[in-house]
């Protein structure tokens, strides 16, 4: 049997019909309300590639150096080409094709030849593979009807080998020929509204179900292209806290070809509540059945059609930790949430935890002091570093104390127990880094250098920004980060105004996706250049082209994979001369009285197009990978033409700006003066880089201590510039962002909330806080609302 019908199935056929296969075929035999359909099993595949002969032809095209991406590059074409040109044998087809025509009969959803439309789904199977959806694309083909079903069939199989997927089992070290894949085809339900739901509280595990829905097809809830209604219902009354959302977009299926396509909500049902209480009351008695049947809390996927309401998908919430299950007797969500303090609860290192116990740090002599600008108390000896080789006596658990912090330093910044810098405001390199990798710092000391001494046991309050004599933490407790024992509960507060997190080096990108945050809000490269240490062009000169643009395709890559399917808005280069300066090959770069006013940003890359193009190559080739949540923003853009000039070196790069998501960065006052022009060219986002906007707005150096306490983000006129460009992007549809240290910041998410921007993004240890401060503020803008 080449293909078997979901009642068949049980959770039990993992193997034979991968994960999605086998939870359909398990909840259908439990009676719920699963469209019809069938899987072409993993055997079917596996059956395929033998008998046709291209099954070792196959893996060896894939057996290639994964970071080699011209390589690889050539092993997914080769390999999908083997695949898709592969002939079906007759007796697959028929057999195919008889099984979608029972699925015709079964429904009054048909095309006009009579035969049903469908779904095709790709559903992977590994063994040992830990989560088997890593291992293929999640192909996924809506409306299908059989004329297309076969190539489609085919294309799910081919998706096992697409760069992303053939990377991801090279990086974990997994045999390709173990891994295989099933393909559901199921019949489409046209739903008129959709949506997910949580059978317990997804935090908690609090007797509540979550409900988010919208209109038309699921697609738009899941993928986020939709702000859905929320309703939280309690199990125990059944009584239910509904929030309606202003849902702007659909996914419906066109009528002439079929296609799933997004469209407007017309304006009156935009603000139109999409379920009644007696469908909520259907899906709660479903969410129990379901509950009930795998004796564990559910993450369903729902539609309904005419008052039906019929199962997608369902999966274990799997983000309800021990410790939360424990608590949920006691504590709500909201109880347990803390206001924004900046030390972060259950999301930083025990060094926070210990910023409020370690209160006897008030007994050692505060000797230095700076800027606390990554939190944490911990004591070490200081170890002094003027020169690089003086990182080598950098030793786990001691506390580096340098003028200021570079990128060769990073893998000792990651053995340190703590950095302290005499120069650096709270968005310098030291600052940034630090912040990510989780380390307790202090910046900006001016004279730490040379007032603390070589091997002095020194105590670091990276929340107060004092440096104190002695040891006052015990070593063994510093180093043993809380997120091994207990993770960060992934499961965020649902809010409306998206919230993600800031990256600025790789290698903080596990530690940024554990937070839960939506998306990357800014990926910044620089670090991925710096760290080459050769100046772009001097770079490329000596290693070529090609080696510049896979630094960065592994660089954003690895970040891209980890956050995968969330965005990841990526910054192109935005460094100043001075910090190139440092560099081999910096003797050449410009010499500028104020390189911050100067020769950085899209003004660098609009004058050296021929590096840009190798830049924006890179992004190219993270596309054809599959890398379809990579976003390309514009740092340093005044004005429509800064853009047009820039959109204009995309297309050129071979990027087509109407497929891909690309917006630009808010950091001069004129381009938010400008914001009406720029809504204009095509842009998907506007971000505020308030670093920037705050620095050029008042006229204030970001990194000059002497005017260190001018520089504020909440500044009347740094305000009113934000708030405007947020009415104008809204009235263009642009979405609007702020990545600047700002948005960590209780203040100013209360202001941008209010505003109605549309996300935040925060640096990662205070995604958390950020995420309930949101949740707060749109809460009482909603009970205003209706008071
Ligand atoms: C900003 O200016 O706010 C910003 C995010 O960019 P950077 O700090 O890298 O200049
Ligand atoms: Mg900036």
């Amino acid at each position: 049997m080449a293909v078997l019908w979901l009642d068949e199935i049980g959770a039990d056929d993992l193997e034979t019909v991968g994960g999605k296969g086998a939870s359909l075929g398990e909840l259908t035999g439990a009676g719920l309300p699963v469209p019809p359909g069938f899987v072409v099993t993993a055997g079917t595949y596996r059956s395929f590639i033998e008998e046709a002969g291209i099954d070792d032809e196959l893996f060896a095209a894939v057996d290639v150096d994964a970071d080699d991406s011209a390589a690889l590059a050539e092993a997914a074409d080769r390999a999908q080409e083997l695949i898709l040109e592969t002939p079906f044998p007759d007796d697959l087809r028929e057999e195919i094709l008889a099984a979608y025509d029972e699925i015709g009969t079964d429904t009054d959803d048909s095309s006009d030849d009579g035969g049903a439309f469908v779904a095709v789904r790709s559903s992977a199977t590994a063994e040992d593979l830990p989560d088997a959806s890593f291992a293929g694309q999640q192909e996924t083909f809506l409306n299908v009807t059989e004329d297309r079903l076969l190539e489609r069939v085919r294309e799910c199989w081919a998706s096992l080998f697409t760069q992303r997927a053939i990377y991801y089992r090279q990086e974990q070290g997994f045999d390709h020929s173990t891994v295989n894949i099933a393909v559901v085809v199921q019949q489409m339900v046209d739903a008129k509204k959709s949506g997910v739901m949580f059978t317990s509280h997804p935090s908690t595990g609090d007797p509540t179900m979550i409900i988010e829905a919208a209109w038309g097809l699921g697609e738009a809830v899941v993928s986020g292209a939709v702000s859905p209604d929320n309703y939280v219902v309690s199990r125990e009354d059944r009584s239910v806290d509904v929030t309606v959302a202003e849902k702007k977009v659909m996914h419906v299926k066109d009528a002439e070809t079929g296609e799933t396509v997004e469209r407007a909500v017309p304006e009156d049902r935009r603000d139109e509540r999409v379920v009644t209480d007696a469908e909520i009351d259907a899906l709660v008695d479903l969410g129990e059945r379901v509950e009930d049947h795998y004796d564990e809390p559910q993450d369903v996927e729902w539609a309904i059609v005419d008052g039906e309401v019929f199962m997608l998908q369902s999966r274990p919430i799997t983000t309800i930790d021990e410790t939360d299950r424990a608590d949920a007797a006691t504590d709500s969500l909201e109880e347990t949430a803390d206001p924004i303090t900046g030390v972060t609860d259950g999301s930083g290192s025990v060094q926070s935890a210990q910023g409020s116990d370690a209160t006897g740090t008030d007994s050692g002599e505060i000797v230095v002091d700076g800027l606390g600008s990554s939190p944490g108390i911990v004591s070490g000896p200081a170890k002094i570093v003027t020169k690089l080789d003086d990182l080598a006596k950098v030793s786990d658990g001691d506390v580096i104390v340098t003028e200021m912090t570079m990128p060769d330093m990073v893998p000792a910044m990651k053995r340190a127990s703590g950095i302290i810098t005499d120069e650096g405001g709270m968005t310098s390199h030291a600052a940034i880094v630090s912040r990510e990798l989780g380390v307790p710092a202090i910046v900006g000391t001016t004279n730490a250098t040379t007032v603390l001494n070589d091997g002095e046991v020194v105590t670091l309050d990276g929340e107060r920004g004092a440096v104190l004599e002695g040891a006052e933490v015990e070593p063994e407790e510093e180093t043993e980060p809380v997120e091994e024992v207990r993770p960060q509960s992934p499961v965020k507060p649902m809010t409306a105004t998206e919230v993600k997190v800031n990256v600025s080096i790789p290698e903080a990108a596990e530690r940024a996706a554990a937070t839960g945050a939506d998306g990357v809000g800014l990926l910044r490269t620089e670090h991925m250049i710096l760290s080459l240490n050769q100046t772009p062009e001097k770079f490329i000169e000596e290693n070529g082209a090609d080696a510049y643009t896979n630094e960065l395709v592994q660089g954003i890559r690895s970040v891209a994979d980890e956050f995968y399917p969330r965005p990841v808005r990526v910054r192109t280069l935005d460094a100043p001369t001075d910090e190139f300066r440092e560099l081999e090959g910096g003797a050449d770069e410009p010499a500028e009285h104020n390189p911050m006013l100067g020769y950085r940003g899209i003004r660098r890359s609009l004058d050296r197009t021929d590096v840009f193009a190798h830049e924006l190559e890179a992004f190219r080739r993270l596309y054809e990978m599959g890398y379809d949540n990579v976003e390309i923003m514009l740092p340093l853009v005044n004005d429509a033409e800064d853009v047009h000039r820039a959109k204009r070196q995309m297309t050129k790069a071979g990027i087509d700006p109407e497929k891909r998501k690309w917006g630009v960065m808010i950091e001069t006052p004129a381009s938010a003066l400008c914001a009406d022009e720029l809504a204009a060219t095509g842009i998907d986002f506007a971000s505020f880089g308030t670093n920037d906007l705050t620095q050029y707005t008042l006229a204030v150096d970001r990194n000059n201590k002497h005017v260190a306490d001018r520089f504020d983000e909440l500044h009347p006129g740094v305000l009113r510039l934000i708030g405007d460009v947020i009415e104008t992007c809204r009235e263009h549809d642009v979405d609007t962002s702020i990545c600047g240290q700002a948005g960590s910041k209780p203040d100013m998410v209360q202001f941008l909330v209010n505003e109605g921007v549309s996300s935040i993004s925060a640096n990662i240890d205070a995604v958390r806080d950020v995420q309930h401060e949101v949740k707060r503020v749109e809460q009482k803008l909603l009970l205003e609302s209706v008071r």
